[in-house]
This record gives structure tokens, sequence and C-alpha cells, in this order.
């Protein structure tokens, strides 16, 4: 049998870091990363942050049966692994409705998926499923020496999905410092899927990074569910030696060569001045934030139980922008929680208008199986949820059309990412960042830079762009240069 995978992400950035490590890891080990109908074994990484997320991956088992088993190509032995959030639910009870489902991991699991998708491979008979807890961060198998492997596909069909972005090339690296949430927040699932939070060794942290930049990476992103309680785990000062998150983006952004650091996600209630002040004094570390918000009502914010209110928020922003003027904030947003009434969701209103996020990503709220809230009264009608997204959504437009049309004419750095999919008559667009996080639609040749502009050799330039015009979401702009 031919050792060949494909793997569908579904959710956030720690999801499509986890994707990668497993595509690595499976090419250590001789297996081949290829498109989805010529594999053997589909791996689908899933997430229950979002509407419906079993059905989602229910119809994507479903697709993948009907397509290569029933009426399909026909698939011999057509293997699946199903892990992420979903898996770390459902467990066995994915085995009985898919028989071809054949190994369920859940995140402390996924350091031992490449060990067993081995053995499926060699015993066709065999079911797996590693959904244990750990009590420790499971330090996973270095395969950082191999090289990039193929983009990990990321999507999510919600509109307004937080984007995961696709580690396609080794400029841009997601780094893990942690696992797992101790919050427990009335509307979130993470800390029973994920587990209680465990934070990795600084030196384990550091050695990836490093390795990271020496493989040419520019950015690196720290990622966790809550990188603000980094080392505040149970046991997690013996663990990282006393060092907390500001300590460990000192060390992060010392590295030689790295040129911008960002990290995600963090908790308003326990950013540390110390974390704060390092945006005004680390020159690498970017001048973006995001910072979820969920409510602007402090009677709201108290029923979710996210331990701050909106004073204490509003001092952060204040504090986040003496530290660095330029800073662009986002946030995440839920409208119709339980208990919300018209005065709690203009207060939300307010808050959009008084920190003046550059975007957020909202949703409304539903009940989920396991959480808090779902015993909270009373809920908030639908038609009257969806009535105030959309008011939202439409302030959260205005404001970010505003941001964005503020930067036209200046000049920016742009790391290069993908050929845009705007691609005029004899011009060549490249789409890249710029060190907010945002999307910039770079037409190339028109600067001094002297690259080649029609090849893939750009993938992780840097390069020096000035902006013609603000869009909807994202920038236009020309190049100009090399930004030194
Ligand atoms: S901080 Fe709250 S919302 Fe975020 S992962 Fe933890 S429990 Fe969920």
């Amino acid at each position: 049998m031919d050792k060949t995978f494909h793997i569908v992400t579904f959710g956030c950035q720690m999801n499509v870091g986890d994707s990668d490590w497993l595509a690595r890891a499976l090419i250590s080990r001789g297996w081949r990363q290829v498109p989805e109908e010529d594999a053997w074994l589909f791996v689908v990484n899933t997430c229950s942050v979002r509407d419906k997320p079993e059905q989602k991956v229910y119809s994507e088992l479903g697709r993948l049966a009907s397509a290569y088993t029933r009426g399909g190509k026909g698939k011999p032995g057509l293997t699946a692994a199903v892990g992420g959030c979903v898996a770390q639910q459902i467990g066995r009870g994915f085995f009985e409705r898919f028989p071809f489902v054949r190994l369920v991991f859940g995140s402390d699991g996924i350091a031992g998926a490449p060990d067993a998708l081995d053995r499926l491979a060699d015993d066709p008979g065999e079911r797996i499923a590693l959904l244990d807890f750990l009590t420790a961060y499971p330090e996973r198998e270095d395969v950082l020496t191999l090289s990039t492997p193929a983009p990990v596909p990321a999507f999510d069909a919600d509109a307004g999905e937080p984007e995961a972005v696709a580690e396609g090339h080794p400029a841009q690296a997601f780094v893990n410092i942690m696992q797992g949430c101790d919050n427990f927040c009335a509307y979130c699932i993470v800390p029973y899927t994920r587990g209680r939070q465990k934070s990795r060794a600084p030196g384990a942290v550091l050695a990836e990074c490093r390795t990271r930049v020496e493989q040419g990476a520019r950015e690196i992103t720290l990622l966790g569910q809550n990188v603000n309680s980094y080392g505040l785990d149970s046991g997690g000062a013996n663990v990282t030696g006393g060092v907390g998150f500001a300590g460990l983006l000192r060390q992060v952004a010392a590295i030689p060569g790295l040129l911008r650091l960002r990290f995600t996600t963090s908790h308003p209630k326990d950013i540390d001045p110390a974390v704060i002040r390092a945006f005004g004094e680390l020159e690498n570390l970017c001048p973006a934030l995001h910072l979820p918000l969920q409510a602007g009502s402090d009677a709201v914010l108290k029923r979710m139980g996210r331990k701050y209110d909106r004073a204490r928020y509003l001092g952060i922003v204040e504090a986040l922008r003496q530290a660095r003027p330029d800073i662009a904030l986002t946030t995440d947003l839920i409208v119709g929680f339980p208990g919300e009434t018209e005065e709690d969701f203009v207060q939300t209103l307010e808050m959009m208008e008084l920190v003046r996020f550059e975007s957020s990503f909202s949703f409304r709220y539903s009940d989920r199986p396991g959480v808090a809230s779902l015993r909270l009264r009373p809920k908030v009608p639908d038609e009257v949820g969806q009535e105030r997204l959309l008011r939202l959504q439409s302030l959260q437009n205005g404001i970010t059309k505003e941001s964005l049309k503020a930067l036209e004419g200046c000049e920016t750095d742009v790391l290069l990412e993908a050929p845009s999919r705007r691609q005029d008559e004899g011009a060549h667009f490249w789409r890249g960042r710029d060190a907010g996080g945002r999307v910039v639609n770079v037409r190339m040749g028109t600067g001094l830079s002297g690259l080649d502009h029609s090849g893939a050799s750009l993938c992780g330039r840097m390069v020096r762009a000035r902006i013609l015009e603000a869009k909807n979401h994202s920038l236009l702009g020309e190049e100009v240069g090399l930004p030194w």
C-alpha cells in the first residue's frame, strides 16, 4: 500500500500549525502528501468554535465517502483520521458512524498520531483513539529539519470565519507556546476539548524559533489559547523557570534575523504591563494586537465569565496606544448572548466607536453542547440577534474603511505571501501583509527593488510599497523599492 495522505483543516491558526506539524512528521516517515483524489489517508482536523461544527465534519466525511466509495472512483481501503476539538468531543462515536474512520485524536493526542497512522497502514483491522488529556505540554518530535511540505489547505465556509493562514513557505512560522485553557468562559468549549493550560518550556520554544529563522523565517507568530497567561498554569512556573510571557517575548524578539514577531490570542484580564511596554520597546514586535472584547456591557461580560470590565479594557487600549500609537487593534465580538438587552448591545456599539477596531470577527451567539451558557436565560430570539449582528458589522465596515483610507499615500513594508488574485493586464500583483497585519495587494515592477516579479521567488520577500487606494478590507499599493 502506497502511504499517501491529504489533510483538510478547519478553524484557527493552532489547528493550521498542528496540521503542518503532522504533515512534516508523516513525510519524515516516508509518507507522501498528495491531492485529495490520489490519497489513501484523509486527515480531517476539526474545530468546534463556530456554528454546527459536528455537522460540518459529518458532511465532509460524507462527501469523502460518496466521492470515493459509493459510485465514486472507488478507493479500496479508504481510511480517514479525525483530529482536533470535535474528535475530542465525539471520540469513538466516529468509528460507529463512519466505518472508514480508523483514528481519532485530540490536541494532546496528536503527538502520537504519526506512529498510530503507521500502525493503521500496517494493520487494516486496527482502530485507535488518542483522547487522553496530559498534565504537561506534550512536546512533539522535531521535524523542523525537513523541507517545508506543500501548503496545508485551511478553509471554513462560514462567512466571517477568522482567516486561518496556511503555512505555505518558510518565511512565516507559527510556534506553539502552550496548549489548552484554564478560563472556562461561559460560551466556550475549548477547556473541555483542549484540556487545561499547559505551558511549553521556553528552551523548546526558543529552539524551534531559532531553527525557523535559520530556515528562512522572517516572521514568527507565537500561538496559544491565552498567551498572556504563559507560565501561570499549575506547575507552569516549574516548566518555564519563572519566565512569563513578557520575558519569553523578549527572548524570541532577540533572535538575530527575525524581522517580525506577532502573538495570538490574548485575554485582556491577563495582559501584563510589561507586555504592553514591549510594544514600544521591541523593534520587531509588530504594532498589531488581536484583543478579544466579546461584549461592551459589564453585565454581559460578567455573565460570560470574562473577568474584566469595559473600564479595564479601555485602560489597556489607552496604555497600548501610549506605548505604540500606530498599533492596529482587532477583536472578537459575540452578539445576542443570553440576557443581552438592547441597552447592553448599544454599549458594544459604543465600545466599537471608542476603540475604533481596525476589524473584528463578530458572531451571533448560539447554544453549543457542553458549555455553561446553555443554562443561561433568557435566550435572545434569533431575529433580534441577527439584526444586532448586521448593525454591528455595518458600524465596523465604516470604521474599517476610514482607518484604511487614512493610510492612502503612506509607505509601508510588505512581506509578500503569494501572487494576488488581482492581475491587471501588463502588471503583476502580489499579496502580502504590512506590520499591522493588513492585507496589501502590491503592484510589482514599479519600484527599484530589481526583484523578478513574475515568478514564485517573491514568496517571503519584504518590499517597500506606497499605498495607492483603500479597498473595503484591504489596501492596494505599488512597489517603491526594498525596505533597507
Ligand atoms: S479564554 Fe475563554 S474564550 Fe478563550 S479559549 Fe479560554 S475559555 Fe475559550
